[in-house]
């Protein structure tokens, strides 16, 4: 390994170890140290890191057809992972058409174009204004950083983010009150945003966006029953389309396909990323519903958006793949199963610890949160830097774990991410809850001494 890198990582100080192999679940650097990925990087790698289908897919299309440009031709494995995802989105969604991008960020931005689309060639051009929540996060690039809801993320790029509203999230640890009826905060925290539509003035809202499952900036929270009933009931009221961005918990992340399955409704546009490459390749996706994809058929016709990677054949043959790996081998049974497990193991191992404020996840998508005082759930100050402490004692014990600071308030606030892979067994998810609550209680441990 070369000491001195010319990489611009995400830290100068110093050069994170290679990683030379994956094998199954696990990842192997330069030394020969072996890291069970509990998080799959950030709830990418669903299939572990060595998934022999995927592998043999990718290498066949390579030896096919690598890249042609979207405007000129398309692509068999385009064309079959867009009828895949189509046929099994949530009812509602009726005969959309899915879009191709290369990261999740450029996936909310082709969202965000799509919609301000929809509308002006429905002659609504006054409809540009969006409303998003907080917390939240879209992405990095201008418009998806704008859309997110993450003070720390937002702060030093201000001036260049366009203006955005955010609602309060149904972050039920905090703000669901002391006796209040799962249902009544439901509607409370989804009416947040009927009041900001008629703030706003109606007629000039583009846009709701929000992740059915919160991911990163919140850890894993899913709404509260009724919420997203009741926010696309609002969404039809005031012809604002709703856009779902299930990047992180999607795609069989929370046990099903799609997150908002299990919300009984569908979103008019859906984002997908992680999970739908499990890493192998590069990728992102928008699914537009029939109503939008309506539209503008019947108006211009063409999609006022372009990249110069989208449907590229590599990165829809690896996706292609790991779907047919999923389903065929009945992974969101094991996702819901190995869960269950993780649920009960955190909250066997960790829930009497008087710094676990809270528990909360879905399918393999689980949060601890940590705080200083569990009755009046005070946070730790964000400089005692406890999220990162923890990540680097759970690196120390060979546990990938994902741990973020901003949950509480947009800066303070300490949680910590795991998104075990779909194919995770049932000793793989025993070492995850022994390790993440040995890393946790040493970094509490280390912060009292
Ligand atoms: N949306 C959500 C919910 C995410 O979790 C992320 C990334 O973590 C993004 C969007 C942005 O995706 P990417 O990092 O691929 O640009």
């Amino acid at each position: 390994r070369c000491t001195m890198s010319s990489v611009l990582h995400r830290t100068l100080e110093w050069t994170p170890p290679t990683a030379v192999a994956g094998e199954g679940n696990y990842l192997i650097d330069h030394t020969g140290k072996r890291y069970l990925d509990a998080c799959g990087g950030a709830a990418v790698s669903c299939l572990g890191h060595d998934n022999a289908k995927v592998r043999d897919a990718l290498k066949a299309e390579l030896d096919t057809i690598a890249f042609t440009h979207n405007g000129f031709f398309t692509n068999r494995p385009s064309e079959e992972l867009a009828q895949f995802l189509i046929e099994r989105a949530p009812s509602g969604t009726g005969r959309g058409r899915v879009m191709y991008l290369g990261s999740g960020s450029e996936a909310m931005e082709a969202a965000l174009k799509l919609a301000r689309q929809y509308h002006l060639e429905r002659s609504e051009p006054q409809r540009s204004k969006i409303i998003a929540r907080a917390p939240s996060y879209h992405g990095n690039t201008l418009g998806a950083l704008a859309t997110g809801g993450h003070a720390g993320r937002r702060g030093p790029f201000q001036p260049l983010l366009m203006d955005v509203s955010h609602i309060e999230a149904a972050y039920e640890y905090r703000m669901r009150r002391e006796g209040e009826a799962e249902t009544d905060f439901a509607l409370r925290m989804a009416n947040l945003l009927e009041k900001e539509i008629q703030r706003l003035g109606a007629e000039t809202v583009m846009a709701f966006v929000a992740e059915p499952v919160v991911g990163a900036s919140l850890g894993t929270q899913p709404a509260p029953k009724g919420y997203f009933k009741r926010i696309r009931e609002i969404c039809n009221t005031y012809g604002v389309l709703f856009i779902a961005d299930e990047v992180m918990c999607g795609m069989g992340r929370t046990g099903s396909l799609f997150a908002l399955e299990q919300e009984g409704i569908a979103a008019d546009i859906t984002t997908l990323a992680k999970g739908l490459g499990a890493g192998y390749q590069p990728i992102a996706a928008l699914m537009a519903a029939e109503n939008v994809i309506r539209i503008i058929k019947n108006g211009s016709g063409t999609l006022w958006n372009g990249h110069t990677y989208m449907s590229h054949a590599i990165a829809t043959a690896g996706a292609l793949a790991v779907q047919q790996v999923i389903e065929e081998e009945n992974l969101l049974t094991n996702v819901r199963t190995r869960g269950e497990q993780l649920r009960k193991g955190l909250q066997t191992q960790l829930s009497q610890n008087p710094h676990v404020g809270n528990i909360r996840g879905r399918g393999l998508f689980w949060t601890v949160e940590l705080v200083q005082d569990r009755t009046t759930k005070q946070p730790f100050d964000a400089t005692r830097v406890l999220a990162p402490k923890v990540r680097k004692i759970a690196l120390d014990l060979g546990l990938m774990c994902y741990p973020s600071q901003g949950c509480a308030d947009g800066t303070q606030g300490d949680h910590v991410l795991l998104a075990p892979a779909y194919t995770s067994k049932r000793k793989e998810i025993e070492t995850i809850c022994d390790l993440i609550t040995q890393a946790i209680e040493t970094a509490l441990a280390g912060l009292e001494a």
